[in-house]
């Protein structure tokens, strides 16, 4: 048996039999000739098609995806039709050619020039530097004529049931391409949780582990491999203990709500991104939506959607869910998630910069206007009762006093336009040191705060939550935001007001305990590991995981907080 470590990217485990997928056509440029020498026509035009083929293919990627996975992720494929098509991408590889470049060579520099720019930037963008190595490949396959060598895409959507992939990177195509029924996980030698590839495997709950390293490379083709996506851990030639404990954690949904052992009630509910996700949600029995990320509505088109179509867009939310809170956030911009119709002037800092709740309430008031009228109009409807909206990147009163004035004049323009509406339930994300320190204002003020530890931990440890360098300090387990949180949960006990998780940390069995004892009511998470967290709340006792919660919160370092949960050291 050998184990490697890496990133669980997908925490489920499955076994089966390693196969490398290696696509990797040769892409060597050849030598830049004299540009006297170049027919700079010939290449406009080869230019030209190259873009028109891979267009072609981006928008067949994206019709199988919609179909097999989702639209949410097979929005991926009209970005990279975005990066096809950027016109300043295009404007720059046509002035090198007229210059006597070459079109491979002159598509080559430009985006590795973008490639370097997105590796260097902040958060989630990091990631966006492997959707353009996806294109730029694209790109030059179709100037040098080189199919992919090795395997195929093809391929990969007939690989023999119980393989398990392995690779160098996966691209969001590939992962797309994967049978979830065939593929019994995914291991890279690079790439992260976040990434597209990532987040596609996800939401296929193909297990995966991510980041393994060159290590990876000494497993061979036909070993027996085991991925535990929830240990982040590659073994090879499992012993029949690990195998066993992959029969067992079978991916049964729980549809009933949980309870601790002893009777308290924890909601256990889903993270969605876009309608394509419901269905996945209700299938493996979440409890409703914790946390619905209206900005999957805004991103990756031209102009905001309508009133209309964020109206209908909740509607089929609380339908898929009619007897469950569902919980919007408010359009959560800036930082990483850029929006190209909203002019966002360039900040040298845009993590601590005109993010979330500020941009809504500061330049985009008649987009934040447009999104509560669509809000409260759902929220009169049929199922409207669960409906729950929460405002994102809290850092002062004031802002949660004007939002909550600005949903009440939302309100007094419906009534007197005589158009059906009700107010539903608000609430504040915690996501910030502020937010976290003033939890008792917020709360007096509004019904429920939902702790986003994703941002939390950066805000919390200073520690970019993308940048790998400060991995290690972006820390949920760190007793700061150990300490953060239970100062969250203090401020609503004895209140009406409710505390939830919709951060990564909320969808880790092994952390449950510690999330009830903190006093969590609701616990909100990526879909698949929904089954995994109802299962170990049934198992909690909950004076037991208060106690454990107290010792956690009374720690100073990580090793003592993971020695108090019984855990190893891993990634967090
Ligand atoms: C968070 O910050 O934890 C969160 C849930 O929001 P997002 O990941 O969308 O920033
Ligand atoms: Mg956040």
């Amino acid at each position: 048996m050998r184990t490697f470590d890496g990133v669980g990217s997908t925490p489920r485990s499955g076994v089966g039999t390693a196969r490398w997928y290696r696509p990797d056509a040769d892409l060597t440029l050849p030598d830049r000739p004299d540009p006297e020498s170049v027919d700079v026509h010939a290449e406009l035009d080869r230019y030209e098609a190259a873009r028109d083929a891979v267009r072609e293919a981006l928008r067949d990627a994206r019709d199988r995806t919609a179909e097999r996975v989702g639209e949410e992720e097979a929005a991926v494929f009209e970005a990279h039709e975005g990066f096809l098509d950027d016109p300043t991408i295009v404007e720059d590889v046509e002035a090198a050619v007229r210059e006597g470049t070459p079109a491979a060579h002159a598509v080559a520099d430009r985006f590795d020039e973008a490639v370097s720019q997105f590796e260097g930037m902040e958060g989630r963008m990091a990631e966006r530097a492997d959707d353009l190595r996806d294109v730029r490949d694209r790109l030059l396959r179709a100037l040098l004529n080189r199919e992919s060598g090795g395997s195929t895409a093809a391929d990969l959507a007939a690989l023999p049931e119980g393989t398990v992939l392995l690779a160098e990177r996966l691209t969001p195509s590939d992962t797309a391409a994967l049978d979830p029924d065939a593929v019994a996980g995914i291991a890279t030698v690079e790439g992260g949780r976040t990434s597209h590839a990532a987040i596609i495997a996800r939401s296929l709950a193909i297990p995966a582990v991510v980041g393994v390293g060159e290590a990876l490379e000494s497993v061979a083709d036909g070993e027996t491999v085991l991925v535990d996506g929830e240990a982040g851990e590659v073994v090879v030639d499992p012993d029949e203990a690990r195998r066993d404990a992959v029969r067992e954690a079978g991916p049964d949904a729980i549809r009933e709500r949980v309870e601790t052992a002893d009777g308290r009630p924890v909601e256990v509910a889903a993270n969605v991104g876009g309608e394509a996700e419901l269905g996945p949600a209700t299938e493996r029995g979440a409890d409703g939506i914790g946390l619905f990320r209206s900005e999957f509505l805004f991103v990756d088109r031209e102009a905001p959607p309508s009133e209309a179509e964020q109206y209908e867009a909740v509607r089929a939310s609380l339908s898929a869910f009619p007897d469950d809170r569902v919980v919007v956030r408010t359009l959560d911009v800036g930082g990483d998630k850029p929006i190209p119709y909203l002019v966002l002037p360039d900040e040298p800092n845009p993590f601590l910069g005109r993010r979330g709740i500020r941009l809504s309430l500061d330049e985009h008031d008649d987009l934040f206007e447009t999104q509560l009228r669509a809000l409260l109009r759902a929220a009169a409807t049929d199922a409207g009762d669960g409906l729950a909206v929460m405002f994102p990147l809290v850092t002062r009163v004031e802002e949660v006093e004007r939002a909550v004035a600005t949903v009440e004049s939302v309100a007094d323009d419906l009534a007197s336009e005589g158009v059906d509406h009700a107010v539903p339930e608000l609430g504040a994300m915690v996501e910030t040191p502020a937010a976290a320190f003033l939890a008792d204002a917020l709360a007096e003020r509004l019904d429920f705060l939902s702790v986003g530890t994703n941002d939390l931990a950066g805000y919390v440890m200073a520690a970019d939550r993308g940048n790998d360098a400060v991995a290690e300090y972006h820390d949920p387990l760190h007793p700061a935001v150990l300490r953060a949180l239970d100062r969250t949960t203090a401020a609503v006990e004895g209140t009406d007001a409710w505390a939830g998780m919709c951060g990564e940390m909320a969808g880790d069995p092994a952390l449950t305990e510690l999330l009830v004892g903190l006093g969590f009511d609701e616990l909100s998470m990526s879909a698949v590991t929904v089954p995994d967290v109802k299962r170990r709340v049934r198992e909690v006792e909950f004076d037991d995981a208060r106690s454990l919660a107290a010792d956690a919160v009374a720690c100073e370092t990580r090793g003592e907080v993971l020695d108090v949960l019984g855990l190893d050291d891993r990634e967090s």
